[in-house]
């Protein structure tokens, strides 16, 4: 019969017949090429030993179902040596082993569940004439789920919620591809740590402003660079500018720290950076000046009390090198100051949660260095309630046009606008803030100077912005110049480089979409299946 040939299950079936089922679908006979290789030796057999019967589920065909019976032979191996009796011959061009399915139908399967998910998957399948279970479709994608083909070099790494606000997970992105790489199931310095020991190729790390996933990098892959989020760091800063304008006819805006504290605590800072960076110069002057007298390193040295390998390296210099900041490191209560700050605002007090707090964000150091810093702050607290330190009250600022106080929000968004981006009534509103509040004027021009230190792409005055941004003496402003010279580096890296991780941030959006579309059900490894691109192995 001619119509054999059109019945094919794959290019090493001979088929013999094709018979109606019982259900209405259609059974195709067929033999298995012989190929006699023992899978153990590897040696060609020749002595037959029986025959094998698989089923195998296929295409289906005019909207029935399609089973492949498939004789294979059974065989002898001749080989004294082998430790195998008989053997079935391999059909791997057709079906993986034990498979119930041909591999192309597998394939649909895995590729219909990773687009549409169990239940859809099952319903269409269905529909197709391939009866499958939900189960069956999500083990058969679980199967094809694999991790990035190529070695990644350029990642984001942020968060996403398992329950908002109560678990997290943490999702990797390959920035350059343009894919996800893994889903891990919680938010933790350790895991993070292990995945990013596990790939030493990674070169740059964008990360939200978090401290856990900063500490991850550091333990876990000190060759990278750290790129702190471009879109967060505008972010703080309009939220920063945001706060210094609730003072304006707000009662109940209150600083957490008062004022003085905070700008006492910023000022002894300033001093000791331009206390220190003078003192740099006039070392240097000295060492240069002893050196034109003819000097050698070792005699500068032996009168300024300084090494003579540091002299000697000083010297190669025109001016002083530019000294690393001493960045805060995970092992100070201060470097979680934004988180524990905003926790503290939110009613967590009590140094033992929050100590478990900053613990879970990669918090290295002890207890009592936390319970220090709290106390400051309850000081500082104390002190604000006595009546005699109340906090001044600023005349609401209103829109000359419409006579409506404009809003902190809105002021703060407009801070950050530049001028030609202005509509005519935003203009009109940013001349009446600038006329109206010092603190807004002085915010401006700093927000214009930080917008385009961020458009240059360049980071060499900001060292320069963040000493007059101390210098303003506005509390919230000052606190979000600290943050950044704290993580100078990846901010730096974040102005520099064009890494962000507004990728990452829009894959935890799909994340989100079929977390919910699953009905909140779908465990880590069917989410990571579905999230990671779809890559058939055969
Ligand atoms: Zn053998």
């Amino acid at each position: 019969m001619s119509s054999k040939k059109h019945w094919s299950p794959g290019s090493d079936v001979a088929v013999q017949s094709v018979e109606r089922s019982e259900s209405g679908g259609w059974i195709v006979f067929g033999v298995l090429a012989p190929n006699g290789i023992c899978p153990d030796c590897g040696l060609h057999s020749r002595r037959r030993h029986g025959w094998r019967r698989r089923r195998l589920q296929d295409y289906p065909a005019h909207g029935g179902e399609v089973t492949v019976d498939l004789a294979i032979c059974r065989r002898r191996c001749q080989a004294s040596a082998c430790p195998r009796r008989t053997f079935s011959d391999q059909i791997a061009s057709i079906a993986h082993p034990f498979a119930r399915r041909t591999s192309r139908v597998g394939e649909i399967v895995s590729h219909l569940g990773h687009a549409a998910g169990g239940r859809p998957a099952e319903r269409l399948l269905h529909r197709l004439g391939l009866g499958l279970s939900d189960d069956t479709v999500l083990r058969q994608l679980k199967r094809c789920a694999h991790g990035a083909a190529e070695s990644p070099t350029v990642i984001g790494i942020d968060d996403w919620s398992w329950r908002k606000s109560q678990t997290y997970g943490t999702i990797i992105v390959d920035l350059e591809r343009r894919v996800v790489i893994d889903i891990l199931e919680d938010r933790d310095v350790v895991t993070c740590t292990n995945w990013l020991k596990r790939h030493p190729e990674v070169e740059v790390i964008s990360r939200d402003r978090c401290g856990l996933y900063a500490q991850a990098a550091r333990q876990g892959a000190p060759q990278a660079k750290q790129v702190a989020d471009r879109f967060h760091i505008v972010q703080n800063l309009r939220q920063a500018i945001e706060e210094q304008m609730n003072l304006h006819g707000r009662a109940t805006g209150r600083a957490l720290l008062s004022d003085a504290d905070n700008l006492a605590a910023a000022g002894s800072l300033l001093k000791s950076r331009l206390a220190h960076r003078t003192s740099r110069e006039e070392i240097f002057a000295t060492i240069h000046a002893l050196r034109n007298q003819g000097l050698s390193c070792s005699e500068i040295g032996r009168r300024t009390g300084f090494p003579r390998r540091s002299i000697a390296k000083w010297l190669q210099f025109e001016t002083p090198p530019d000294r690393r900041r001493a960045a805060l490191k995970p092992t100070s209560p201060w470097y979680f100051e934004e988180f524990l700050s905003q926790s503290w605002k939110e009613g967590t007090r009590t140094g033992s949660a929050l100590f478990r707090l900053i613990q879970e964000r990669g918090y290295e150091g002890s207890q009592s260095h936390l319970q220090r810093l709290l106390a400051g702050w309850r000081r500082a607290e104390q002190q604000g309630s006595r009546p005699k330190v109340e906090h001044k009250i600023l005349k609401p600022i209103r829109d000359p046009e419409t006579g409506h106080a404009i809003s902190p929000v809105i002021a703060a968004a407009l801070c950050i606008k530049p001028r030609g981006k202005l509509t005519p009534d935003q203009a009109r509103k940013v001349d009446a803030l600038k006329a109206g509040s010092p603190a807004f004027a002085t915010m401006r021009s700093l927000a214009m100077r930080f917008n385009g230190i961020l458009r240059s792409r360049q980071a060499d005055p900001l060292p320069a912005w963040i000493d007059n941004a101390i210098e303003t003496d506005l509390a919230p402003i000052v606190r979000f110049a600290r943050t950044l010279n704290r993580d100078f580096d990846a901010v730096k890296n974040a102005i520099e480089m064009p890494w962000s991780n507004g990728q990452a941030e829009g894959q935890v959006n799909r994340l989100k979409t079929l977390k919910r579309a699953m009905y909140g059900r779908a465990g880590p490894e069917l989410l990571r299946a579905r999230m990671l691109p779809f890559r058939h192995t055969d």
